[in-house]
């Protein structure tokens, strides 16, 4: 079976928005039913790259996130609206123009990717580009990419390029969790995330290869990172809403520990650790 999909490199993403007009260039204007009718030149944005701001000042983080539709193997807009919204069996999912009548149509998806069209009356979204895919040619946002952030291919071919690098790169969906299957993989999407620096408190230099330790105080579970060359460690992919120990025990300095809570957006950098150097180390 053919079932199509996406690889996304959001730490590829310069954020040009190439892609977004991309799609406008194919669709606006531009009747490919029975998948889409003509999608509105402002208001939709069937790939739109959802720009984050994280931590605060001097420690911000910028993050890039196209978000098409996912084509989900087990979507939520198709059980609100079965009428409405079929699966190929290639896995895209279509909003059938026809029939897409409801405004509700729009929170069917939790991911936001569908919109509504004012001057028709119905919601429309991301189409996979179906009507090219079925000529041969892969959808015109990827192939306007300038950095080739965005992959396109059979995901149930091992060998294709986005089966690869999606197993190689152990992408990961958006928001799992949800239970909607998508079949849009991504690497570097924003996680909740520790950060912080080590610096030795003598020399203000950088302290690198030491371990420092992040304990979820709820469930125990424990990982290690290590400092890199300029003093930076992070852990990523913990949870919201967590506290944690940080501790940093390193041979040569006293120890240190804090506690962290990790909320709102996500991101927790603790700032500059001043590693103190024992006065007789052992
Ligand atoms: S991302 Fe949204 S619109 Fe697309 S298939 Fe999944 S639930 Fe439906
Ligand atoms: S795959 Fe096609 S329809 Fe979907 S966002 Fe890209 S260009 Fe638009
Ligand atoms: S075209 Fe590529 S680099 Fe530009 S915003 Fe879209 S995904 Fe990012």
């Amino acid at each position: 079976m053919t079932r199509y999909g996406l690889f996304i490199d959001s730490t590829k993403c310069i954020n040009c928005h190439v892609c977004t007009l991309s799609c406008k260039d194919e669709f606006v204007d531009n009747d490919h039913t029975p998948f889409s009718v003509s999608q509105p030149d402002t208001g939709h944005f069937w790939i739109n790259v959802i720009y984050q701001q994280r931590g605060g000042y001097p420690n911000v983080e910028l993050s890039y996130l196209p978000t098409p539709c996912m084509h989900c193997d087990n979507p939520p807009c198709m059980a609100a609206y079965p009428d409405a919204i079929y699966k190929r069996p290639d896995g895209i999912v279509i909003v059938d123009p026809t029939v897409s009548t409801d405004r509700g149509i729009v929170d069917s998806c939790p991911y936001g990717t569908i919109y509504w069209n004012e001057d028709l009356g119905i919601g429309q979204k991301c189409t996979m580009c179906v009507h090219r895919v079925e000529e041969g040619v892969g959808p015109k946002c990827v192939l306007g990419c300038p950095v080739d952030a965005i992959i396109f291919g059979d995901l149930d071919d091992p060998n294709s390029t986005v089966s690869k690098m999606i197993r190689e790169r152990m992408a990961e969906p958006l928001h799992p969790e949800w239970g909607a299957e998508p079949k849009v993989f991504y690497i570097g999407a924003p996680t909740p995330t520790v950060a912080g620096y080590l610096m030795d408190n003598s020399t203000k230099l950088d302290v690198e290869d030491i371990t420092v330790t992040l304990t979820n105080l709820l469930t125990g579970e424990t990982v290690m990172a290590k400092s890199d060359h300029a003093g930076n460690f992070r852990f990523e992919g913990l949870e919201n809403g967590r506290t944690y120990t940080v501790r940093v025990e390193a041979p040569g300095y006293y120890p240190r520990m804090r506690l962290v809570y990790v909320r709102r957006d996500g991101f927790r950098h603790i700032g500059t650790w001043r590693m103190l150097p024992k006065l007789f180390p052992k």
